[in-house]
Parts: C-alpha cells; sequence; structure tokens
C-alpha cells in the first residue's frame, strides 16, 4: 500500500524513478482513495478515471525507456476552467454543463508533454468568482480538516484534493487570490505567478488584467516544480512574455529582508492570527533574515479598486455566453429571451451581481466616478510596491497573513457578499500589481475545538519567483 499522506510530487518522482511502484500504482492509489473520499468532499467534479489509467501507462513507459522527470506519472488535479481536450469543461457554471473542450489549454500540453497524469477536473466557484467554493453550480466542495467549512475559493477543489491526499499537485486560477486563499484554509501551498509568466490560452477568462494561472501543492518545492513545469512563452496568448529576459535578481541583502506593512495589519486581527504571523516572522529572523516594517499607503484601497475592476472586466468576459456559442441553449419567445432565459438562469447569483456591477461602473456617466478612479488608484498601488521593491532600502519580499482568519462555516457568508469579499483583503493587491505571491501553511488556531489551518503570504518583485520560494522554503514548516 502506498501511503498517499507522506508523499510529495518529489518524494513520488524519486519512487517512481526507484521502481518502488509504477504510475498506474499511484494513479490507481489515489483513484481509490477519491472514491472514498470525494462523495463527502466534492472536491472533483469528475475523476478521469480510464484517460488517468492510460496515461500512468504511458508514463510507465517512458520511464522504463529511461526518461526522468519531476512530473512524469505524477497525477495532478486541475480547476474546471482549465480546457483540457474531450473533457467536459464547465467552469463551475450551469450554462456550460455540456461543454466539451475541443483543445488543450497550453498549461494543459506543458503538462502533457511532461508526463503528467490528469486525474480530474475540480470543483470552483463559478468562473471563479467566490472565497468558498460555495458558488459552484454543482454544491460545495468541504474542508477536509472541518467538513463542516468552506475550502476556501475559488480553487477550493484543488486545494481540498491536496489536504485529502487525492491529487499530488493541482492546477488552478488566481484573480484576487483563488489559489492562495484556498491553500491557506486548507494547509497547503499556493502560488499566483507574475502576471504574463504562464500562458492562459485556454483557460476561461475571468478578469484579464490581473488573472493568472496559478500552481499548488503540499510543499514550496512541489509548487516550484510545477511552475516551472508550465512557464512558458506562448505566442497564443499576448501578455504571456520571455521570463529568462525579465528574471528579476535582487542583491544579498534584499534576498535577505522582508517587509510588512504593519499600518495594514492593524485590522482587529484575531489575537491568534497575529501571533500565528509573528511565529513565521520570527522563523524568518531565525533563519537570518530581517524584518522591517514598510508603508505601503494605498494597499488599504486595493479591496475596493479590485471590486470595481473586477466586475468591470467580467460583465465583458461573461458576454461571451449567451447560449449560441457555448454550452447550453435554453430557447425563448425570440431571440432576445433566448438570450435572458439562457443567461438568466445558466448563470448563478454571483455571476449575475458582477455583470450588473461592472456593468453599472462602466456606464456612462459612472465611467469617470468609479473605473477610471479605480485605475488611477491601481497606479498608485503598483507606484508603492516598486518603492518597497528598489533602492538601498528595498525588501525581496512582503510579508503578510494570507487571510484575516481560518476557515469559516458552510453557509455563513453566503448572504452576506460584502462579508465574501473581506475573504481577499490581503490578497487582491498582488493580482493589482501584477506581482507573484505564495502563500506557505504557517500552523493552526483552534476553533471551536478543531486545529485549523492558517497561511503566511509572500508577495516578490515582477518576475521574481526564484527570491520568492527561497524565502518561502525558509518560512515553510512553522507548525505553531
Ligand atoms: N475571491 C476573489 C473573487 O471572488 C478571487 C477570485 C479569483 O481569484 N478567481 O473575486
Amino acid at each position: 500500500m502506498i501511503d498517499l499522506s507522506a508523499l510529495t510530487i518529489a518524494k513520488a518522482a524519486a519512487a517512481l524513478r526507484a521502481k518502488e511502484f509504477s504510475s498506474r500504482e499511484l494513479v490507481e492509489a489515489h483513484l481509490s482513495l477519491a472514491h472514498e473520499k470525494n462523495p463527502s468532499l466534492n472536491a472533483y467534479l469528475e475523476l478521469f478515471e480510464e484517460s488517468a489509467l492510460a496515461e500512468a501507462d504511458e508514463a510507465d513507459k517512458r520511464i522504463t525507456a529511461g526518461e526522468e522527470g519531476s512530473l512524469l506519472g505524477i497525477p495532478i488535479g486541475v480547476k474546471d476552467n482549465i480546457l483540457i481536450k474531450d473533457k467536459i469543461s464547465s467552469g463551475g457554471s450551469k450554462i456550460l454543463a455540456t461543454h466539451r473542450a475541443v483543445y488543450d489549454a497550453t498549461v494543459i500540453s506543458r503538462l502533457r508533454e511532461q508526463g503528467a497524469v490528469f486525474l480530474g477536473r475540480t470543483n470552483l466557484d463559478e468562473f471563479g468568482m467566490g472565497s468558498s467554493t460555495e458558488n459552484s453550480a454543482y454544491g460545495p466542495t468541504k474542508n477536509p480538516h472541518d467538513l463542516t467549512r468552506v475550502p476556501g475559493g475559488s480553487s477550493g477543489g484543488s486545494t481540498a484534493a491536496l489536504a485529502a491526499h487525492i491529487a499530488l499537485g493541482a492546477l488552478g486560477t488566481d484573480t484576487g487570490g483563488s489559489c492562495r486563499q484556498p491553500a491557506a484554509l486548507c494547509g497547503v501551498v499556493g502560488m499566483k505567478p507574475t502576471y504574463g509568466a504562464v500562458s492562459r490560452y485556454g483557460v476561461m477568462p475571468l478578469g484579464a488584467s490581473l488573472n493568472q494561472v496559478g500552481e499548488m501543492a503540499k510543499t514550496v518545492a512541489d509548487v516550484e516544480t510545477l511552475f516551472h513545469a508550465v512557464r512558458s512563452h506562448d505566442k497564443m496568448d499576448n501578455i504571456s512574455c520571455d521570463y529568462e529576459a525579465r528574471r528579476f535578481k535582487a542583491t544579498p541583502t534584499q534576498a535577505k529582508r522582508v517587509g510588512v506593512p504593519r499600518k495594514f495589519l492593524e485590522k482587529g486581527l484575531p489575537s491568534d492570527v497575529v501571533a500565528n504571523f509573528e511565529a513565521s516572522l520570527a522563523r524568518l529572523r531565525e533563519r537570518g533574515y530581517e524584518v522591517v516594517d514598510i508603508e505601503l499607503p494605498f494597499i488599504d484601497y486595493a479591496l475596493a479598486v479590485y471590486y470595481v475592476l473586477l466586475p468591470a472586466e467580467i460583465s465583458t468576459d461573461l458576454a461571451r455566453y449567451d447560449g449560441m456559442r457555448y454550452g447550453v441553449y435554453l430557447p425563448g419567445a425570440n431571440l432576445l429571451k433566448d438570450y435572458m432565459r439562457s443567461r438568466g438562469e445558466g448563470f448563478g447569483k454571483e455571476s449575475r451581481r458582477r455583470i450588473m456591477l461592472g456593468t453599472y461602473v462602466l456606464s456612462h456617466g459612472y465611467y469617470d466616478a468609479y473605473y477610471n478612479k479605480a485605475r488611477a488608484i491601481r497606479q498608485a498601488i503598483v507606484s508603492d510596491f516598486k518603492r518597497v521593491f528598489s533602492g538601498p532600502e528595498a525588501v525581496g519580499a512582503i510579508a503578510t497573513p494570507t487571510t484575516a482568519a481560518p476557515a469559516f462555516k458552510i453557509g455563513e457568508k453566503v448572504d452576506d457578499p460584502l462579508a465574501m469579499y473581506l475573504e481577499d483583503i490581503f490578497t487582491v493587491t498582488a493580482n493589482i500589481v501584477g506581482c507573484p505571491a505564495i502563500s506557505v501553511p504557517s500552523g493552526t488556531v483552534d476553533r471551536e475545538g478543531v486545529r485549523l489551518p492558517l497561511g503566511f503570504q509572500l508577495m516578490a518583485p515582477h518576475f521574481g519567483e526564484e527570491l520568492m520560494f527561497a524565502i518561502a522554503k525558509d518560512a515553510e514548516g512553522n507548525t505553531v
């Protein structure tokens, strides 16, 4: 029996190379545990039993032929807004219930070339809108640490699968925190790459100026492996760029200096969350880091800016789902009613809320007051970050807690969208700025007698992923 709970991508790859087990055995073990756990978790919307085993056999052949690869034969879960050829791609929405992908997203082709095995498609908030995976048309995902609580979102299916040991790695998307926040709530590692580092070709659009494909796994080293595997310049995505040419180089002093926006953190965080954050900082200090206070005056506006810009972009992103081109078509009395029915019944409540919000902030008469104002403040936030990441006082990373609290109860925030939006207070900034960010498990706190995980977030300069991984590895392993 393979002990999946002790396995990481790195360990599994070494065991596959040493012929301790085959990829088929590894995938079978994952599938059988998934059959046991998924009915209560709802982490996977679908397990790709047949194709996963075929891919595993293919990987075994490559291993036998002497090929070595850090992802060869490794089972991963894929958020269901990333296209996998011939599979249903629902985006967590009813409107795409019947939509089958006709091509692979670039991140999928990259992983396929390297021999990764796609275990299944994971649950998400509809099109990535939400912080709890409760906005899925296919039912909520549960947190493996406490089934009465949310796993976070929107990539909650991916992080729940990792925490339940029914995937070794996972892909998600991160527009405002959707890989980092659920990673924190499930006790796994989740990252958002620099804007433009990873191709978005074949990924359902949500907030074109903010979104990236994020990588998730149980350790920082595994997330690094996934990131290196999917990072690429892709002519099919015009925001993707040549990473090597832009790679960030830090001085040795900067690489060992971490900044904390103290004022921003004085927001009435629970005392055990503060203590947990301080313990991670202490851990970095013990490892030779200088921890300094920094000022980011405009960061207070980040959440408001995000919830103006993102709905504006969403209102155009979601215009393509009209019942004609993709997925579900619900006929009405005439063409207009066809659209109204398909969209009215196809989209969930949060999607409709954001379409209306977005249309409002972009409308004539309000455009300058909201959308343009938010864009201007976005630039001020970007300048704040540029300042702290450059010059003689430059920090190598900015540290914050990933969330203000551990996982909340299912149903607790569904009727209070503003409370739900506050979940993203620490994560949206990296998307606004376009810099890379990662959440590392930082131990647990007690809620109603259950130990629940928290995350420690690091944000690094653009194209500074290597620097970010190095610091994250030093922060990793806090078990307070
Ligand atoms: N929770 C955020 C939102 O609802 C983040 C979404 C995301 O990153 N995809 O918009």
